[in-house]
C-alpha cells in the first residue's frame, strides 16, 4: 500500500532528462516508483495531468540560518516557490558557533541581534532538530563567524593561534554534520583575513568531501584577482569551490561574465569548482556609502536609524535633504540596501552556464526585502525558460535539484527515481511566475500547485499545510 500517488503529471527527474508522462509512488517519505501506478492500491491519489512534477527544489544559496528555527508562516517564502531544501550559513555569515548579546558586527546583523546562542555547531543542529523545520536544511559555518568569535582585531589577518582555534570550530562543525565552510572577504570582518588564513582556518575541511561557498573578495574591478584567489584557496584544500551568486557590479564591468566564466571554466579542467546565480539584475546586502557611485539606484531594505526609509531610494532621500548620497547612507546606518548594478545580459549569460546553479541569496529579516527572497525559483521557470526560452525546462529544474545536490553532497535528494527522498513538487509550467516585485517584494509565486517534504504534503496553492515536515540534513562523513 502506497501513501501517495501522483498520477499521470509530467516527470522532469532532475537529471536534465526530457521528460516523461509517468505516475510517481510514495511511502513513508521515500520515491517507491515512477511508471505506471493506475492500478496500484494508494491511500491518496493526486491527479497531475497537465502538470509538472519535479524533485523539490534546493536552495543552494540562503541565509535561512534562523528563519529555520522559527515555526514558518501561514505563507513561507521557500515553500510557496517550491523549495524543499535549503543550503544555510552562505557568505561566511553563520548563526553558529558564536555566544553573544547585542548586535554582532554587520553583515552578521542579518541573521539579528538576539539568537547568537549556539556556543557549538551542534547545539545550532539540535536546536534546529527540536525546532523541525518546514524544509530540510544543509548548513554551512562562516568563517566571518569565527573570526567576529576568534580573532581579537577584526582589522588584521588572524595569528596562527586565532587561526587553529577556528579550525577546531571547523571541525566540531564537520563533525556535527556541516556540508563545508563559507566565506565572505568581501566582507569588512572578514576583508584584513589572508588567503592562508582561510586556508588554515578550513583545514579540516580536507579529505571530508565538504564544500567551501565563497562570496568573493571583489565583484567588480577586481574580480578576476578574487576569482584567482578563490581557486587557490579551493586547490589547497582540494575541495568543491563554490562561487557564491556570482555577478558583475558596476557598469565598467557589464559584460565581463564571458571572461569570468572563461576563467571559472578553465579552473574547473584542474579542481572542483561550480557557481550559483539569482534571476535579478540587482542584489542586496549591507548598505554600504562606498557602493553609491556604482549603482544606477539604491534602495533601502531595513534601517535601524529611520525605519520609515525602508523601500525609499537613498538617492532620493539625499535629495531631500540636500546631502550626498554617501552622507545619506551613512546617516540610515545600520542599514540594508538593494543596489542596481548589473548588466541583464550577463545575469542571463551566468545563469544559462552549465555549471551554474540557482540560489536565492534571500534575507529573510529585512523589512522590505529583495524580491529574489519569494520570487528566485519561479522566475527562473517563468521569465528564462517559458517568456524568453533561454533555458530548457529539464535544464532549468537540473539547476534547481540534481546539479546542486551533486555539487553539496546530498544524498538521496535532487531527483525524482525509485529510492530517493519524497521532495516533490507539482508545477504549472504554462502559468508558473514569481509575484514579488521591488515594490511588493513579499508577494507569493504562481503556478506552485504541491509541494511535498519527505513525502508530506507542507504547502498547496501557495498556503502552507505543514510546517514541520522538513529534516536537518547531516552530511556523511567520508572515510
Ligand atoms: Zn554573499
Amino acid at each position: 500500500m502506497l501513501d501517495l500517488v501522483i498520477e499521470g503529471g509530467e516527470v522532469v527527474d532532475g537529471t536534465g532528462a526530457p521528460r516523461r508522462r509517468a505516475d510517481v509512488g510514495v511511502r513513508q517519505g521515500r520515491i517507491m516508483h515512477v511508471g505506471d501506478l493506475h492500478g496500484a492500491d494508494a491511500i491518496e491519489r493526486l491527479d497531475a495531468r497537465g502538470r509538472m512534477v519535479a524533485p523539490g527544489f534546493i536552495d543552494v544559496h540562503t541565509h535561512d540560518d534562523r528563519l529555520l528555527l522559527d515555526p514558518a508562516a501561514d505563507v513561507h517564502p521557500k515553500l510557496t516557490q517550491g523549495v524543499t531544501t535549503v543550503v544555510t550559513g552562505n557568505c561566511g555569515v553563520s548563526l553558529a558557533p558564536l555566544r553573544r548579546s547585542g548586535a554582532p558586527p554587520a553583515p552578521l546583523d542579518l541573521l539579528g541581534e538576539d539568537r547568537w546562542t549556539f556556543d557549538r555547531f551542534e547545539d545550532y543542529l539540535a536546536a534546529l532538530d527540536d525546532a523541525r523545520p518546514a524544509v530540510n536544511a544543509a548548513c554551512l559555518v562562516g568563517h566571518s563567524t569565527l573570526r567576529v568569535r576568534h580573532v581579537a582585531d577584526l582589522t588584521r589577518a588572524a595569528t596562527a593561534q586565532e587561526a587553529a582555534a577556528m579550525a577546531l570550530d571547523v571541525a566540531e562543525a564537520l563533525d556535527a554534520g556541516a556540508f563545508g565552510v563559507s566565506t565572505g572577504l568581501y566582507y569588512p570582518p572578514a576583508s584584513a583575513a589572508t588567503a592562508e588564513e582561510v586556508i588554515a582556518a578550513a583545514a579540516p575541511l580536507r579529505g571530508t568531501g565538504g564544500v567551501m561557498t565563497m562570496h568573493l573578495r571583489d565583484e567588480g574591478d577586481h574580480i578576476t584577482a578574487a576569482l584567482r584567489e578563490a581557486f587557490r584557496i579551493g586547490a589547497a584544500l582540494g575541495v568543491e569551490t563554490v562561487i557564491s551568486h556570482h555577478k558583475l557590479v558596476g557598469t565598467a564591468n557589464h559584460g565581463r561574465s564571458a571572461q569570468t566564466l572563461a576563467m571559472i571554466e578553465q579552473a574547473a579542467a584542474g579542481q572542483r569548482v561550480c557557481l550559483d546565480c539569482y534571476p535579478y539584475d540587482a542584489s542586496s546586502t549591507m548598505l554600504l556609502p562606498g557602493r553609491m557611485g556604482q549603482s544606477r539606484e539604491v534602495r533601502v531594505t531595513w534601517s535601524q536609524a529611520e525605519p520609515a526609509a525602508a523601500g525609499r531610494s537613498v538617492f532620493e532621500l539625499a535629495r531631500e535633504r540636500g546631502v550626498s548620497a554617501e552622507e545619506m547612507a551613512r546617516r540610515l546606518q545600520p542599514a540594508g540596501a538593494i543596489y542596481f548594478a548589473m548588466s541583464e545580459e550577463d545575469v542571463q549569460r551566468i545563469l544559462q552556464h552549465p555549471m551554474t546553479m540557482v540560489g536565492s541569496d534571500g534575507l529573510a529579516h529585512d523589512v522590505r526585502p529583495h524580491p529574489r527572497l519569494w520570487g528566485t525559483f519561479p522566475r527562473v521557470l517563468g521569465r528564462y525558460v517559458r517568456e524568453r526560452g533561454a533555458l530548457a525546462l529539464e535544464t532549468a529544474v537540473h539547476k534547481m535539484t540534481g546539479l546542486s545536490a551533486s555539487r553539496f553532497g546530498l544524498k538521496d535528494r535532487g531527483r525524482l527515481a525509485a529510492g530517493w527522498a519524497a521532495d516533490l513538487v507539482v508545477f504549472d509550467a504554462g502559468t508558473v511566475a514569481d509575484g514579488a516585485t521591488f515594490d511588493e517584494p513579499q508577494r507569493p509565486a504562481t503556478g506552485i500547485d504541491h509541494v511535498f517534504v519527505n513525502g508530506r504534503l507542507a504547502c498547496r496553492a501557495g498556503r502552507t499545510v505543514d510546517r514541520h515536515a522538513g529534516q536537518v540534513l547531516r552530511r556523511e562523513r567520508r572515510s
